[in-house]
């Protein structure tokens, strides 16, 4: 089989820290080709669209420290994708309620990808390319997706740590940074009530019981009006509970809402639900740092990405995919 070499770079995964990567090189004048396994962009920053409405069921706001992300956030923010999230978040700690620290949230309008559509509109994305393998030879990176050989000087490898550490050569650093970081599951419910419910917060951090978070999606702004609560279970329970039947899962989860709902609605009747979906996010957030603070290897046309490198939120994703780009194209300009 002819392999496809017209690209400098390869970058795997088409996340926020690929697709910031791939576009940050592109801009540079580099040739990048982006293979995704799934049939569209954003990883984890995704929606669930169903007949009954949608659900942002992975990320669901994030912030902006760093200087870089700011900037970028602001330019997403005047082009109409990305919007302040101003509605009440609160704290329930199996008592009271209580307002949440007040911080400036983002998510993306009207779903959480879209600040990344455009950007991976102007790209060469190559979807339903599930990388299987990946290995240097000479000073060529050979990737394998899809039945496809691609062969490209740079490879970034921007998935989360165990995807990552599935491509890497064994015994290499690269596998040993990837290896030394778990990440933990999360467990999502996607529900539809038949009635409105009239919480006084549009989100819920949850301290209490098996459930980590409750939002109300249609209260992020671009929504459209409607019932539609996204429930994610506590990192333990969801650990615990990866494997069970998605029938298991389901009346679990929305037992426990229901139990919740007493306590912020209390002598409302329980509302019926007229639609549900879940999701398990297998890797959803990184329970610690890599052991080694070095995400790439220039001289190898190396570089990681991911949010994991960081302290895995959308800004670390974002910024991680940036070092990765500056990093490789330094060594190009040598
Ligand atoms: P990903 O988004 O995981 O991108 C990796 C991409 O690689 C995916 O598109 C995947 O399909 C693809 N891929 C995987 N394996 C292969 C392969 N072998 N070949 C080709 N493609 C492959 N962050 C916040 O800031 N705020 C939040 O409120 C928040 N809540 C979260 C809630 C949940 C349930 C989850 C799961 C995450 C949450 N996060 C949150 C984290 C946030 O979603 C991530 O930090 C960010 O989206 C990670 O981006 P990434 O590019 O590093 O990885």
């Amino acid at each position: 089989m002819k392999p496809i070499n017209e690209f400098d770079v390869v970058v795997i995964g088409a996340g926020m820290a690929g697709i910031t990567a791939a576009a940050r090189l592109q801009a540079l004048g580099r040739k990048v080709c982006v293979l995704e396994k799934s049939y569209n962009p954003g990883g984890r920053m995704a929606t669930r669209d169903k007949p009954e409405g949608c659900w942002d069921h992975g990320a669901q706001y994030f912030t902006a420290r760093s200087p870089e992300f700011r900037a970028q956030v602001q330019r997403w923010v005047e082009q109409g994708s990305v919007a302040h999230w101003k509605s009440p978040i609160a704290v329930w700690d199996g008592e009271q309620l209580s307002a949440s620290r007040s911080r400036e949230r983002f998510v993306g309008m009207p779903r959480m990808k879209a600040p990344l559509l455009d950007m991976a509109n102007h790209l060469q994305i190559v979807y339903n390319a599930l990388v299987t393998r990946a290995f240097r030879q000479g000073d060529e990176w050979i990737i394998e997706a899809a039945g496809s050989v691609w062969c490209a000087h740079q490879l970034i490898i921007a998935l989360p740590a165990p995807q990552a550490r599935a491509l890497l050569p064994l015994g290499t650093e690269a596998y040993s940074v990837a290896a030394s970081v778990v990440m933990e599951p999360c467990l999502a419910l996607m529900v539809r009530t038949e009635q409105a419910l009239g919480l006084p917060f549009a989100a819920a951090f949850v301290n209490d019981g098996l459930l980590s978070w409750v939002a109300h999606n249609n209260r992020k702004p671009g929504r459209v009006s409607g019932n539609h609560f996204l429930l994610h279970a506590n990192p333990i329970w969801s650990a615990d509970n990866i494997d069970a039947t998605p029938a298991r899962i389901e009346t679990a989860m929305l037992q426990e809402f229901n139990r919740l709902l007493t306590h912020w609605l209390p002598g409302e009747k329980i509302p019926r639900v007229d639609a549900k979906y879940f999701h398990r996010w297998r890797y959803a957030r990184a329970l610690v740092q890599p052991s080694i603070n070095k995400a790439a290897w220039p001289e190898l046309g190396l570089a990681l990405a991911g949010d994991w490198l960081g302290d895995g939120r959308v800004e670390a994703a974002y910024c991680s995919g940036l070092a990765a780009a500056n990093a490789l194209e330094k060594t190009l300009l040598l």
